[in-house]
């Protein structure tokens, strides 16, 4: 069982139930829809593979939907020559033009029509997260003539960075709005925003959601220097980030990005919401069987750096090997959580600030000094909202977090935090019916066996957000009766 959360992006090589199934076994958590790619009438038919294989599996799958925001891309492009696009080498020249054709004979259109306007002669004009590079040499009222300065091939919806023009696109694109509301209704568990770079733009996408009755959690793209600089009010804004490193890497020095990153998974520890580190993680596997040494190095120490989950790109949607792209960041997160979990790297955590969901950042405080001195090796926490689960997984514990909950939704959010093992349960009646339900559930799920010491933190209105109040410390398989039935005194089994 690993701690480190897996978001595998769909696409058609991993788009049916067997294969779905065999990424989940694998290890991935959480499934992301990328709405820059396909219809929506596709992703609908994503959407319900993935429902039918994750009916199948043991543990809740979350879905992510991931909207494009005011991201330029190409339009289509022909494959020419089968090379899955129209190749282009270094001093060719490129006509982009205002209206939408198929890309062929050195031409092609993108997806934002005020292009032509305003990009000016000079300007670098950047292809997949900066792959292809071109100069802006000359232009007319219908199209821009660039010079490829780093060639290579041309495809279809490829994303398009332009980091010394002024664009006018609006943050939440009319697309954007098509796609949220077909999230909606769908019940998406994630909605991630592309190209975030004011805390308006999540403040938005919020009110919309909040109008049609959604808490579907909303999760910032960071990958604008605009964004970079407004980062408290971003993070405030959002419910969780993503350290999107493509086109970071192009819109700013590429060579600050690992301090970004690092900057961003620690504010988030703060402020006791997920983070997602993307992009490249194991980039030559769509092509190979195995990684470099320096994809298996940055999985590592991404994990090091303390995020909650990494993410897959085009490793499992268009690649060769997405069951095996899963397979190796699994077992990457396993020999590096082993090490943190025994060296002394690990400990002690800070967890998040005090002022964070205060009540439950002290009993987690609290619960992780009684993990460490009392030789604890399991932590239950009833987290009817999830809210408990997410501060209590920035704590880190040496051990799993099993959080229960009743509630569906709850649950699949939960897939995404570090150390977290979501648990449907019904709510029992009182404390000792949860202490026996809790003490059965984790002897048959094998979390722990007789005569270990768990530690039990619910409140005394189980389901009821707000009023976790009792830290109980149990020994698998000893009697649970005469509990009292309000757990506000801490119980120790065996001193
Ligand atoms: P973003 O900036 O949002 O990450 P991206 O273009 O980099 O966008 P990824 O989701 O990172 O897209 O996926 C990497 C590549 O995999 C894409 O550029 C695209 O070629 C391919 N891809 C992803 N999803 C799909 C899909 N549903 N159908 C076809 N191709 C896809
Ligand atoms: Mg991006
Ligand atoms: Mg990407």
């Amino acid at each position: 069982m690993i701690r480190t959360k897996i978001l595998a992006t769909m696409g058609p090589a991993c788009s049916t139930t067997e294969t779905l199934l065999s990424l989940f076994e694998a290890g991935a958590d959480v499934c992301r829809l990328n709405f820059s790619h396909g219809a929506l009438d596709q992703h609908l038919k994503m959407l319900n593979t993935i429902r039918e294989a994750a009916s199948k599996f043991e543990h809740p799958i979350a879905i992510l939907g991931d909207l494009c925001g005011p991201k330029i891309r190409l339009g289509e492009v022909a494959d020419i020559d089968q090379t899955g696009g129209m190749p282009i080498k270094v001093g060719d020249e490129l006509i982009i033009q205002r209206n939408p054709i198929v890309g062929r004979d050195g031409r092609v259109s993108c997806t934002y029509k005020n292009f032509v306007d305003d990009v000016a002669v000079g300007d670098r004009i950047l292809i997949e997260d900066g792959m292809l590079r071109f100069v802006c040499t000359d232009k007319n009222f219908n199209e821009v003539a660039c010079r490829c300065t780093i060639g290579g091939i041309l495809k279809s919806s490829k994303g398009v960075n332009l980091p010394n023009t002024t664009i006018n696109i609006p943050s939440i694109t009319e697309r954007d709005w098509q796609c949220t509301d077909w999230a909606i209704e769908n019940d998406l568990d994630y909605l991630a925003l592309s190209f975030v770079r004011k805390p308006e733009d999540l403040n938005l996408l919020r009110e919309h959601l909040r109008n049609k009755d959604s808490d579907i959690q909303l999760i910032a793209k960071i990958e604008k220097v605009e964004a970079i600089k407004q980062i408290d009010g971003i993070l405030d804004a959002a419910d969780g980030l993503m350290v999107a490193r493509g086109d970071l890497g192009v819109e700013m020095d590429v060579a600050q990005v690992p301090i970004i990153q690092k900057d961003l998974i620690r504010r988030c520890q703060t402020a006791g919401k997920p983070v997602i580190v993307a992009t490249q993680m194991l980039q030559s596997m769509i092509e190979e069987a195995s990684p470099t040494r320096a994809e298996v190095s940055d999985v590592a120490n991404a994990i090091f750096d303390g995020t909650d989950a990494v993410m897959l790109s085009g490793e499992t949607s268009v690649g060769k090997f997405p069951v095996g792209a899963v397979h190796t960041m699994a077992h990457v997160a396993e020999v590096t959580e082993d090490y943190l979990i025994s060296s002394a790297v690990a400990l002690p955590s800070t967890g998040p600030a005090p002022t964070t969901l205060r009540y439950s950042a002290a009993i987690a405080a609290g619960v992780y000094r009684i993990v460490r001195d009392l030789k604890v090796s399991l932590v239950v926490v009833w987290s009817q909202t999830g809210a408990t689960a997410r501060i209590f997984s920035k704590h880190r514990f040496p051990v799993p977090i099993i959080a229960l909950s009743s509630d569906r939704r709850a649950l699949r959010r939960m897939a995404l935090h570090y150390g977290v093992v979501p648990q449907e349960m019904a709510p029992p009646a009182n404390m000792g019916e949860l202490v026996a339900q809790v003490d059965l559930l984790v002897r048959d799920r094998e979390f722990a066996t007789l005569g270990q010491r768990i530690v039990i933190v619910a409140g005394a209105a189980l389901g009821t957000p707000g009023t976790l109040n009792g830290i109980l410390v149990h020994t698998i398989g000893e009697e649970t009766s005469n509990l009292p039935a309000v757990p506000t005194i801490l119980e120790i089994g065996r001193p």
